[in-house]
């Protein structure tokens, strides 16, 4: 049973509902530990306790062999500017290796701290960071820090960060990898092994306003981050959030035991996949060729302006998104379906699709039905007022 009945909410990249175990360990965390965890008496030293009890828990998910490395922060944005923030001001002039589909909360701050010392690695038409371009840029000029994420949140398309890392390794340059995506979606064990590592509680299950960025063994100053109390080992000010840690990491620890069945939720993306290509012709699937999330599809859709397309399918109870959450609704094409090397007219009609833990195969064939109810109806251009889809899967393919 869905927990939520969220059945036609499509749109688990940009945010995650809460669930329960989360939530339970929230309130709880609320109602009993929420005393300062820096406070010198009994109650508040419980909950200092709990805090790094929290912290050790994590780190085992990670695979981070040392708990003090995990800097709790305000989420992913604020992990990844602090990554960015500290090799400008600790390495000035050097230069900043991302790739070319990078987060904005990535690219954003890397304009702004590093300017023209910042080298985008180019993707190939999948959408997978060019590894031989690293290895040149590795090559050409020492950089300050290398930044790869781990899976992209328009498209679900996997990168290369653990071969990325060894290049980084082999060169003697701190490797970053923003695993947002990845985290809660995927195994995350090996994760621990990047020099610098960013993730957000909301993206798996957990509490908005919560995430966490691991920093290199031994890092004694944090540049760029708020300064103030003595909190997180002196590195980043600001009283911690326990009741929302302890959610996150219920939330992980939820996600960890899904992850077998998850993995085989892809079926079910993959079928819907099939499912419109056969009953709408011209629709494409953007990194359909390359290692993907279990979860996310990204279509280009058949004529028409996907903001058409979305509130059609809005109408009909299904949720989702244009490019990027963050830049939906605005005119401005994505970053990452140009690096993917979209035209203009193709980036107009991209829909990013991604499910949940709670997605069943039958919602998978539902949005299926108003994906084709919603392409009948933009044909004919019909002006009858919106309904529930009226046709069977069964009519465009037996095999359902
Ligand atoms: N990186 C990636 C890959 C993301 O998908 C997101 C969220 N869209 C972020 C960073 C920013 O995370 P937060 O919302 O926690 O700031």
């Amino acid at each position: 049973m869905q927990e939520s009945g969220k059945s036609g909410y499509f749109d688990y990249n940009a945010t995650t509902p809460m669930v329960a175990a989360a939530r339970d360990a929230y309130s709880a965390a609320s109602e009993s530990n929420w005393h300062n965890p820096s406070s010198l008496y009994p109650a508040a030293g419980h909950t200092r306790r709990l805090l790094e009890q929290a912290r050790t828990t994590l780190a085992e998910f990670l695979g981070v062999e040392e708990e003090d490395r995990i800097i709790f922060t305000s989420g992913a944005t604020e992990a990844n500017n602090l990554v960015v923030r500290h090799y400008a001001a600790t390495q000035p002039g050097s230069r900043l290796l991302i790739s070319a589909t990078e987060h904005p909360s990535l690219r954003e701050p890397a304009r702004l701290s590093f300017g023209r010392n910042v080298r985008a690695i180019p993707v190939d038409s999948s959408g997978v960071t060019n590894l031989g371009a690293l290895e040149a840029s590795l090559a050409e000029k020492q950089a300050g820090v290398v930044s790869i994420m781990a899976a992209n949140n328009e498209t679900g398309v996997l990168q290369p960060w653990f071969e990325a890392r060894e290049l980084c390794r082999n060169n003697e340059v701190p490797f970053h990898c923003d695993a947002t995506q990845w985290i809660g979606k995927l195994n995350a064990l090996q994760l621990g092994a990047c020099d610098w590592l960013s993730g957000a509680a909301h993206k798996f299950g957990g509490p908005k306003g919560i995430g966490f960025l691991v920093v290199p063994p031994g890092l004694e100053d944090l540049k760029g981050a708020p300064a103030g109390g003595p909190q997180e080992r002196g590195l980043r000010a600001g009283t911690e959030n326990y009741p929302a840690v302890a959610a996150m990491v219920a939330a992980l620890a939820d996600a960890n035991k899904r992850l077998g069945s998850m993995e085989t939720m892809a079926t079910d993306r993959d079928a819907f996949e099939q499912t419109l290509k056969k009953a709408i012709p011209g629709i494409t699937v953007c990194g359909g060729r390359a290692p993907r999330l279990w979860n996310t599809t990204m279509l280009i859709v058949p004529k028409h302006k996907n903001l058409k397309w979305l509130t059609r399918l809005a109408e009909l109870g299904f949720f989702l998104s244009t490019g990027s959450a963050c830049s939906s609704g605005k005119e401005n094409p994505s970053h990452v379906m140009e690096a993917m090397g979209l035209d203009f007219d193709q980036m107009g009609r991209v829909l990013r699709i991604s499910a949940g833990w709670e997605t069943t195969h039958a919602d998978w064939q539902d949005l299926a039905l108003a994906f084709i109810q919603v392409n009948n109806d933009l044909k004919t251009a019909s002006r009858q007022r919106p309904g529930k889809p009226t046709i069977s899967l069964t009519d465009i393919n037996p095999l359902h």
